[in-house]
């Protein structure tokens, strides 16, 4: 039997990069997946088909997750078309690096609600139907970046430090009910979010790494399968670093 077999999976944003990584081990997997995407639709369509063909349920859904309203109907969307949900993934975000000099208060609080506000909007929804399963687990995309602090990603790494303590939290108010909360801090993963970055300064990050290497989005993927899975049924409220040993 495959691992996640006839499970239903919510990733919000995943028409690209990480998150669409996870989808694809995910239906590999013999999952369910319910997605989300911001804008990117013919992505996400694409995708749609991709999961499809490997005999799971798929549906992809246009939703921002920074909208209270928006997150609590898509869940409501997802309980019709999957019938239930046992894990969620909160994948969606986005960065606006700045020096804090130059940092505007809307460069500060977009950041803030997509990445943040966001896994308070998903948690919140998909929370009744898990307790009335009396099982789920959340797994909450953080980053290096909100463990150690960045120059010139205030903003975001607020927001992943943020996630930290949230995913804590949830861990320990939900425990009881069989419900998990993990967080994974991703270092360098190669996707279009690090494509826009200079690829000499690209090339000493890699360097810098003790794998030598940027990760690809099958890496996270993978941390997210055993999160997801009963493989880690005794695991929760931890913070899982993906990262090549950049931490270390
Ligand atoms: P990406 O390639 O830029 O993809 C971001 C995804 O989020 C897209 O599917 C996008 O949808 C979606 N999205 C953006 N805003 C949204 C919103 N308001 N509502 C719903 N979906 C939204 O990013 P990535 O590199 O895969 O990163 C995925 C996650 O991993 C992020 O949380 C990021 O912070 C985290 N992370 C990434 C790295 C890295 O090195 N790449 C490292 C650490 C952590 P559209 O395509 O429609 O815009």
């Amino acid at each position: 039997m495959k691992l996640l077999e006839g499970k239903n999976v919510i990733i919000t944003g995943a028409s690209r990069g990480i998150g669409k990584g996870i989808a694809e081990v995910f239906g590999k997997a013999g999952a369910n997946v319910a997605f989300t995407y911001s804008s990117s639709e013919a992505p996400a369509l694409e995708l749609e088909k991709e999961l499809s063909a490997m005999g799971v349920k798929a549906k992809a859904y246009k939703s921002n997750a920074a909208s209270f309203e928006e997150s609590q109907e898509l869940v409501a969307k997802v309980l019709e078309d999957f019938g239930g949900i046992d894990v969620l993934i909160n994948n969606a975000g986005i960065t606006k690096d700045k020096l804090l000099m130059r940092m505007g208060e809307e460069d500060f609080d977009t950041v803030i609600e997509i990445n943040l506000k966001s896994v308070y909007n998903m948690t919140k929804a998909v929370q009744r139907t898990m307790l009335k399963q009396r099982q789920g687990s959340i797994i909450n995309m953080s980053s290096v970046v909100g463990v150690k602090g960045n120059a010139g990603q205030a903003n975001y790494a607020a927001s992943k430090a943020g996630m930290i303590g949230f995913t804590k939290s949830v861990a320990l108010e939900l425990g009881s009910r069989n419900i998990r909360c993990n967080a994974i801090a991703p270092g360098f993963i190669e996707t279009e979010m690090t494509g826009k970055l200079d690829e000499k300064m690209v090339q000493e990050w890699r360097d810098a790494i003790p794998l030598k290497r940027g990760g690809n989005p099958e890496d996270v993927a993978n941390a997210c399968l055993f999160l997801a899975s009963d493989l880690s049924a005794y695991v929760t409220g931890q913070v899982l670093n993906v990262d090549g040993g950049m931490l270390t």
